[in-house]
């Protein structure tokens, strides 16, 4: 009995539960899901619990040093697991597979595979090859393709689910490091990604996210003549069609109106009064619009390559909130970006006052490999980057607190 098992345990037909943790943005989370449904179909499970698993894989972010310093102290932790379990196997997939991928060989004997966001779908196949003796492997680079490969038939879904409408950035800000683990922008075509949407509705989703780096640029690259107004438009009549999920073989029929399509993220630079409109006048989309400003001070803005001035950032807020009347807005700052004096923090803290956002991320810069202001002198102290964040949160926060009492 303990020769067959152990045979098949050589032939991996044991090794199959697995356990992943995301980190970072909900593209991460939709890859992760993607992830999982190709590992369900080669008969994997999942655990909550590291000491269950077989195959433990990160799906990582690189956007804040911060969040990979997290993942360095996560898989550190597994040591004691991998001395108990050699045959566990390690993975780390997603940007900071990409952006540290000698370093991560380096700092982290444990690891068994590195693989990008863009190359997900060989995962399974990575693992097969670990199982049956291959070395440490890193499968990287495919973000240079142009294709975002289509979700399974078999996907699974709640009631909440992302669909990836497009991909990469061509943008450069120059604090990020998304063009670089990402690629550059490509779309999805529409019938791919209505097809999946209404696959989506049938399993009953009800809260469908459309994601994307910049979804203002739906469309790039494409064959057929397409922006994103335009695809929301066809979503829209979609979810008229079926606007309770009531497809046969719905699980359930809901009510009238109950599918809510959002998306995220937009960039000012691309944002429009069509798509203010699309938002006002199609049913379906929820009246919430993420708009990064970054920051108050045009000379900031300028170094951070961001291609909009405050006072179009300001407009743009302006013309939002006239068109939809009853419109959410939301924002990321970055505190501390190099060269950020007192003035140009006050300025932001001025614009984030004045503009009264429904949320707002808040970030402490750090600099990131390949970036251009990775060049720059990081020349505000951590304290100080603290301090300003703090303000900006305290102002946030009291500007929520009055939205409730009002
Ligand atoms: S728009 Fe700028 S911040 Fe956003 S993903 Fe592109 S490069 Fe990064």
């Amino acid at each position: 009995m303990r020769a067959t098992l152990h045979n098949m345990f050589k032939n991996n037909e044991l090794q199959k539960t697995v356990y992943i943790r995301t980190f970072g943005c909900q593209m991460n989370e939709h890859d992760s899901g993607r992830l999982k449904d190709l590992l369900l179909e080669r008969g994997y499970t999942f655990c909550d619990s590291l000491e269950f698993a077989d195959v433990v894989i990160f799906n990582t972010c690189s956007v804040r040093k911060h969040a990979e310093d997290r993942v360095y102290g996560k898989v550190g932790e597994l040591q004691k697991l991998k001395a108990k379990k050699p045959g566990l196997i390690v993975g780390i997939i997603g940007c900071m597979a990409e952006a540290q991928k000698d370093e991560i060989f380096r700092r982290l004997p444990i690891v068994n595979f590195l693989c990008g966001p863009a190359d997900l779908d060989n995962v399974p196949g990575i693992i097969d090859r670990i199982k049956n003796g291959a070395g440490r492997i890193m499968y990287l680079e495919g973000y240079k393709s142009k294709i975002i490969p289509a979700f399974s038939r078999n996907r699974k879904t709640g009631e909440t689910a992302y669909v990836k409408i497009m991909e990469g950035c061509d943008k450069f800000c120059s604090y990020c490091i998304v063009p670089y683990v990402r690629g550059m922008e490509r779309s999805r075509p529409s019938k791919e990604i209505l097809e999946e949407i209404e696959s989506l509705i049938k399993k009953g989703a009800k809260n469908i996210t459309l994601l994307g780096q910049n979804v203002n640029s739906y469309g790039k690259g494409l064959q057929e003549k397409i922006n994103f107004v335009a695809l929301l438009t066809k979503i829209d009549k979609l979810t008229s069609i079926h606007p309770r999920g009531a497809i046969p073989g719905a699980p359930s029929q809901g009510r009238e109106g109950d599918i809510k399509i959002s998306f995220f993220t937009s960039h000012p630079k691309d944002a429009s009064l069509e798509l203010f409109r699309a938002i006002r006048d199609l049913k379906s989309i929820v009246k919430i619009l993420h708009l990064p400003i970054q920051s108050g001070s045009d000379k900031i803005l300028k170094r951070m390559n961001r291609k909009y001035t405050v006072a179009k950032y300001k407009k743009l807020a302006g013309d939002y909130k006239k068109i939809v009347k009853s419109g959410n807005i939301s924002g990321d700052i970055i505190v501390g970006f190099p060269g950020e004096t007192e003035k140009d923090f006050n300025d932001t803290f001025n614009i984030v006052k004045k503009l009264q956002f429904d949320a707002a991320y808040i970030f402490k810069y750090s600099p990131r490999p390949f970036t251009k202001a990775a060049g720059f002198k990081d020349d505000v102290s951590l304290e100080e980057k603290e301090r300003r964040h703090t303000l900006l949160l305290d102002l946030q926060r009291s500007i929520l607190l009055n939205k409730k009492c009002q």
